[in-house]
């Protein structure tokens, strides 16, 4: 066994838009509508991704809002970035918006190693935001965009393994 390599994912994103439930997805636990909305957590998973397998460490934050200062701790410590919306609710999307900019300040860089996450896509008749507007983002962010159904645990790997990837291409330098 090769010694794993770290990466730090921050999941960031609005409110009650399904950050801890995909996170607890992805951990292997059972869809609940019990998360605390104000509790920020740290949790590990071991991911191959390639031939590598690295070790994630993935901080869910509390949540934020426009006018939410970032916790610098955050933006000092992401390798990437998951900023998730809800596809139902269009303030959440104006929200990724916003935090990508909040990081790009506060970083002082051009980019943002990231990956934009559109939430809840079984909610089909409460949709407000296309899938075409969200990649139309996330292409002038120079990030995948990935929607993703928590609670159908429909994507949410891809999340993941998609986050292991732009860490390394910013480490690349690239
Ligand atoms: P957070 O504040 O971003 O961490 O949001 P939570 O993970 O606490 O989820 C907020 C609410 O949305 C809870 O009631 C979840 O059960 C629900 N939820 C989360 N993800 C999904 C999803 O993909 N589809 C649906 N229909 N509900 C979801
Ligand atoms: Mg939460």
């Amino acid at each position: 066994m090769t010694n794993l390599l770290d990466r730090n994912v921050v999941v960031l994103g609005g409110i009650g838009v399904g950050k801890s439930t995909a996170i607890q997805r992805f951990l292997g636990n059972e869809f609940t509508d019990r998360y605390q909305p104000t509790v920020k957590n740290t949790y590990n998973k071991k991911v191959a991704v390639g031939k590598v397998e690295y070790n994630l460490s993935i901080i869910d934050t509390a949540g934020q809002d426009e006018t939410s200062l970032l916790d610098s701790s955050y933006v000092g410590a992401a390798d990437v970035y998951v900023i998730a919306f809800s596809v139902t609710f269009r303030k959440s999307f104006e929200i990724a918006q916003v935090i990508r900019d909040k990081i790009l300040d506060m970083s002082g860089t051009e980019t943002v190693a990231m990956v934009l996450v559109g939430n809840k896509s079984d909610l089909s008749n409460e949709r407000q935001i296309s899938k075409s507007e969200a990649e139309k983002v996330a292409k002038s962010f120079a990030c995948p965009y990935i929607e993703t159904s928590a609670k159908e645990n429909l994507n949410i790997d891809q999340v993941f393994v998609n986050s292991v990837k732009i860490a390394n291409g910013a480490r690349a330098g690239g």
